[in-house]
């Protein structure tokens, strides 16, 4: 398995992008990743200042995958996330939800024993997820740093990027140019405070091509559900997006008058927040597979 080193890094999410490793479709890659800090915090007692605020949120790749083109969508199958057994916490003046109260910079390094982090003596089961990953965007969409979530994927902090789901991304740019950073152990809806359980890690993913069909916003896939993840200025936007993608998926996929589909989102889509700290926020709209398997809503693209 090719093994992509964590010292190859991007900052910024670009139609055009040099790769660093070449992989075919189906293949399984490793991706060493690190911490959203490029584990600059390491102490409690970390004086926020000495941090090069340049190098946050680096993102392993990109990878070219052989024979991806432009209107074709990426499928990545989340088959490991190993991160390692100590993590990073913190908050910060005016960040996250509640930023306003607080008055200074706190640490928290928090160690992840037997599967689970110890916060306070508390123990909290981790489930490894990905807070950043994406292709290159549309040349009209311009180019993300890698700290904002968009149609691309990006840092869309979203829980259900975990082991055992599968993403699909739009390809926008020849090998579709994949790279992913920011895991995080556990974090729950929202990353409230402005940070999950930050932590390096290894990931391991399966990477095939599903040729001619294309989507706007990246999908991810879990036991239960089809989600699309979609991103705005404020929530309100962010849900607009998520919705308006998932009624046109119910309504092709299941071959529905748009009002039909419109009301059966009403009675079985959930909406749930992702992310509200980042540049952008993000929302995911849940489409029930009992309703319609994810393969047929791709079938129907
Ligand atoms: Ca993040
Ligand atoms: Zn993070």
């Amino acid at each position: 398995m090719k093994v992509i080193p964590n010292n190859k890094v991007i900052y910024k999410f670009k139609n055009q992008m040099n790769y660093v490793e070449t992989i075919l479709p189906g293949e399984k890659v490793k991706f060493e990743t690190n911490d959203c800090w490029f584990q600059q915090i390491t102490s409690e007692e970390q004086v926020m200042e000495e941090i090069n605020y340049d190098i946050l949120n680096p993102a392993t790749g990109p990878i070219y995958v052989e024979n991806a083109e432009p209107g074709d969508l990426l499928q990545v199958k989340i088959i490991d996330i190993n991160v390692k057994s100590r993590g990073s916490a913190l908050v910060v003046p005016n960040e996250g939800v509640l930023g306003d109260q607080v008055t200074k910079p706190i640490v928290r390094i928090i160690d992840i024993e037997d599967g689970h982090a110890i916060f306070h003596g508390i123990k909290l089961p981790i489930e490894p997820m990905i807070g950043v990953i994406g292709v290159a965007p549309a040349k009209a969409d311009g180019e993300w740093a890698t700290d904002s979530p968009w149609k691309h994927g990006g840092n869309m902090d979203t829980k259900d990027i975990k082991v055992g789901s599968t993403l699909y991304f739009p390809v926008h740019q020849k090998g579709a140019l994949l790279a992913l950073g920011d895991c995080h152990a556990i974090m729950g809806d929202g990353e409230i405070c402005f940070t999950g359980l930050e932590v390096p890690a290894e990931v391991i993913l399966e990477v095939n091509l599903i040729k001619n069909k294309a989507i706007i916003w990246p999908l991810v896939e879990t036991k239960e559900y089809t989600m699309v993840i979609a991103s705005g200025n404020n929530l309100e936007r962010a849900v607009y997006e998520a919705t308006n993608q998932a009624v046109d998926h119910l309504k092709n996929s299941l071959n529905m008058d748009w009002e039909d589909a419109y009301i059966l989102a009403s009675l079985s889509v959930d909406l749930k927040i992702s992310q509200v700290v980042d540049p952008k926020m993000t929302v995911r709209a849940a489409i029930p597979k009992y309703i319609v398997p994810t393969e047929t809503i791709i079938n129907s693209l």
